[in-house]
Order: C-alpha cells, then structure tokens, then sequence
C-alpha cells in the first residue's frame, strides 16, 4: 500500500516543481529535502547570483549618474557596500523561500525535512520513517566540482556555494576566477564591475563562454569584460595554489609565458557534478553513468528502477533550474499516463546574466553549418537601437541563423535585457517560424525588441535601418 502518489526526494527546483505540479493536479505528494526547499538555485546559485549581479549594475549606473543628466554632490563617489548587497539578496532569497514553503503548503505536499534515501522497495527513508509512493523523483542535485589539491576552505578559496553568501564585510581587491563557462563570467562580471581587480583563468581556447553559445555574442561579453578590466587568459593551466599570509597564490601558465599572482580570493568554477552517492540510489538498483549521473529515458524521464523518475542536476541533461522545472512536468505528466512531448534540449533558453548579458536558443552558427544545414544568417547591433542609445547600452547584437529559405534555426543576443528578449527567438526556433512570418509582426517603437524584427526582416532582401 502507498502513502502517496508521489514521494519526491530532494526540494530544489526539480523536486519542488514536480511537488507543485503533481499536487495541482490532484495528487498526494511527499517532499524529501535535508536542507531548506528551494535548492542550490534559491539559496546558493540563480537568486542570490543575480541579485549581486543586479548590485553590480545599480553600482555602474550610479557611477555614471551624471552623463545621464542627473547630478551627484560635489566629490561624490559611488562604492560598492558589500553587506548591504547581501542583506538585500539575503532579504530576497527569505522571502522567496518563505512563498514557497506556503505555497507547498497551502498545495498540502508533505513537507519532511532530512536526509532521504531509497531504499530497494521504492520507498524513501529519512530518519526511521518510511515514505511509499506510487512513483519516486529522484531530484538530489549537484555540487561544485573540485580540483584535486585545491582544498577549498569557504574564504580564500570559495566556491558559488560561498560567493553567493558570502559573510565577508567587504570584496576582495584582487581575485582569481578559475573557469570561463557561466559562473566564472557571471562573479567576474561582478567582481569587476564592483572594483575587485580580476583574473579569469580558463582551460579552453576561448576565455570566457568557451561551450555554449555562437562566438559573435560570446565575444562581444568579452570584449566589455576586457574594457572594463577584466584580464582574461585562455588555454591557462592552473598549477597548485599555495596560501600565503596575505592570500593565495596562483601559479599558472598560458601560451604567453608562466605567471604567478597572489590574490585576496580564488573562485572555482569550473563545473558541477551530480549528487547520486549517498541517496541508496545505485545500491536500490538505479543505474549510474560512468560520469555518476542518474541514467534516464529522456521520453519520460523514468531510471532504470521501474516506478523511480529522475529529473534536475542529478541527470545527464543541461543543469538549469528551468530545464529542471520542465522535467518535472514531463516525469508528472508521464505518471498521469499521459503521453507527454519530451524536452528539446537543442532548443532550450539559455541565459548568462552577465554585464551585458548572453542568451540564446537554437543552433550556433557553426552548429548549423555542422549539422548540414544550408545556412543564411544576418546580425544586427545595437548601437543604432533608439532604445538601447537612451539606456546607455549600445554594446551588444542579435544574431538570427536560419535555414536558405527555411525556419530560424538559431537565435543569440548579447546586450541589454538579453535575458528578457530572447524569449521571442526561442518562441521561433521552437515553432520553427520563417523569419518572414517573424518580420512580418510589428515590434513596438522605440524598443530593443526592434532590433529583432529588423534582423528577420533582413533576410528578405530588404530593409528598414539595418
Ligand atoms: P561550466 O561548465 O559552465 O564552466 C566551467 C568552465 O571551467 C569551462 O569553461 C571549463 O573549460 C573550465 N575549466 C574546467 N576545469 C578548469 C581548470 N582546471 N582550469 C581552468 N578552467 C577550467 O560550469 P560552471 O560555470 O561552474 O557552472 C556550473 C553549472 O551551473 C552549469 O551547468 C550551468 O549551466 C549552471 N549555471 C547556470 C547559470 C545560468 O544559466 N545563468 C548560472 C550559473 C550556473
């Protein structure tokens, strides 16, 4: 006999989301989580890095208060104040975590706090009590990877785990961010643009966003990453890190030569890994892939133990809160019997919150080309947006790659609000519009957004300002 419908081991955004969306749908849920529900995304990754992120640019636009027309006293200078940053990010994550405790709540998912563990019978333990649900979801999550020999210690070598709660009462003044991909360019953003002189070391050819997105947008960030001063070094081997009296040093070596910095701060970024040790997961019989996700079928997000789903971080699939909130539905709406569409992993969103900020979705350029496709592709800048010239943020381009008389196959921003306008590129990538039909829909006057309609317009032949 099962206590629930479904009993949901780890509250970050897959589980909560599976709880949400299966009690909205009339089903008994229980929820395992051994910290606080909301995960690594609300307490220690999205929400608090992108409320520094927000600090970071309320710093710059007060910086430059006065070319904007307003007026500053006599000798005022803008500083970053670290504390306050994190009392008003602290402030936020509270407030989330507080609606969503309600929430699950007020949804009547059984909230147990501890640590769970499948046990082979399906059922889910935590502290000598025994869940049985009709169906488990496995959503434990990831942790940042390590480098061997890099002990981290939480305050000269952190992790996102300690940056995004960091106690300290002021920045570092100089720090090293070791990895380019998403974490490593969102702190460097951060750091730099609050004053904190930063080393981005990463091991790829490119140095920051090196796997991702279309190079045209990647290196714009770069570019502003560098003005703004960033030194950024590809192809960097990191050696071991020594700790010193005043903080770190950092050995390590480029196609440039050897160096060695010593630094306040060191920030590794360079990965997660899943966290599938520990939950009695293997030993119930769940297979693991050699790299230690959770092995799933992708149509319906079910593991290799008949009755147990896996979504989030814990499985082969990109590490996204919002891809996880989509897996949960899909593994949802799969237990409803209902013959749900899977998740389009090449044509998910993709957002880099950065100054200014990434996002995409679809085929790069290069993917495209690879892929054999006959490829048309047209740019358009933001330096002649209205709208971007009045915001004070001409850095930046959209990027539409389609097929020679056929759909958007791929579209990249790189600028103001990039985050927000991607949307409509995802929109048509996944219902694979011709940019004429995009062309043809009117983009309000002035906006951002008017970049996009001029760039599909573009592949008409014809033009309005592009
Ligand atoms: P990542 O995989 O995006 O980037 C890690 C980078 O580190 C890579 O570029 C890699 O080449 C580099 N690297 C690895 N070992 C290195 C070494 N020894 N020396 C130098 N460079 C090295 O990982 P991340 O930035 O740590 O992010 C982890 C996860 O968190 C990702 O799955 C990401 O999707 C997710 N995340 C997403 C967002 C977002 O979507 N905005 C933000 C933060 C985190």
């Amino acid at each position: 006999m099962a206590d629930f419908d479904i009993v949901v081991l780890g509250g970050g955004p897959g589980g909560y989301a599976a709880a949400l969306y299966a009690a909205s749908a009339g089903l008994s849920v229980a929820l395992v989580e051994k910290e606080k529900v909301g995960g690594t995304c609300l307490h220690r990754g999205c929400i608090p890095a992108k409320a520094l992120l927000h600090a970071a640019e309320v710093f710059r636009t007060v910086e430059h208060a006065a070319a904007h027309g307003v007026k500053l006293p006599d000798g005022f200078t803008a500083e970053p104040d670290w504390p306050a940053a994190n009392t008003r990010k602290a402030g936020i994550v509270k407030q989330l975590h507080g609606g969503l405790s309600g929430l699950l709540k007020r949804r009547k998912v059984q909230v147990v706090i501890g640590e769970g563990r499948l046990l082979p019978d399906g059922s889910v333990s935590v502290d000598g009590q025994n869940l049985k649900g009709k169906a488990t979801i496995l959503c434990t999550g990831s942790v940042p990877r390590a480098i061997p020999g890099m002990d981290v210690d939480g305050e000269r070598i952190i992790t996102s785990d300690h940056a995004t709660n960091s106690t300290a009462d002021r920045l570092p003044e100089r720090a090293v961010v070791i990895g380019g991909g998403v974490i490593g360019a969102e702190f460097a953003s951060v750091y730099t643009d609050l004053g904190v002189d930063t080393t981005l070391l990463e091991a790829m050819n490119d140095g920051v966003l090196p796997i991702g997105p279309d190079r045209d947008v990647a290196n714009v960030l770069a570019k502003s990453l560098a003005k703004r001063g960033t030194k950024i070094n590809a192809q960097a081997r990191v050696g071991t890190l020594e700790l010193t009296a005043n903080g770190v040093l950092v050995p390590f070596e480029t196609p440039k030569g050897s160096e060695k910095l010593e630094v306040d701060q060191v920030l590794v970024s360079i990965g997660r890994r899943p966290v599938t040790e520990g939950t009695g997961a293997a030993e119930a019989g769940v297979k693991v892939t050699d790299r230690g996700f959770f092995e799933i079928d992708p149509t319906t997000m079910l593991t290799s133990k008949p009755g147990v789903y896996a979504i989030g971080d814990c499985v082969p699939t990109p590490g996204l809160a919002h891809v996880a909130y989509a897996e949960a539905v899909l593994a949802v709406d799969h237990f409803l019997g209902e013959n749900p569409v899977p998740v389009d992993y090449a044509k998910i969103p993709w957002v880099v919150y950065t100054h200014p900020e990434v996002a995409w979705s679809g085929l790069t350029e290069a993917q495209a080309r690879e892929a054999g496709h006959d490829v048309v592709v047209h740019k358009h800048s933001f330096a002649g947006n209205g709208r971007a010239m009045i915001l004070g943020e001409t850095d930046g381009l959209v990027k539409i790659v389609a097929a020679k008389d056929g759909p958007v196959l791929g579209m990249h921003l790189v600028g103001p609000w990039a985050s927000e306008l991607m949307h409509e590129g995802y929109l048509a990538v996944n219902w694979e519009a011709l940019p004429s039909e995009v062309g043809r829909l009117i983009h309000a006057h002035p906006s951002l957004s008017e970049a996009i309609g001029e760039t599909m317009i573009t592949f008409s032949g014809r033009s309005l300002h592009g």
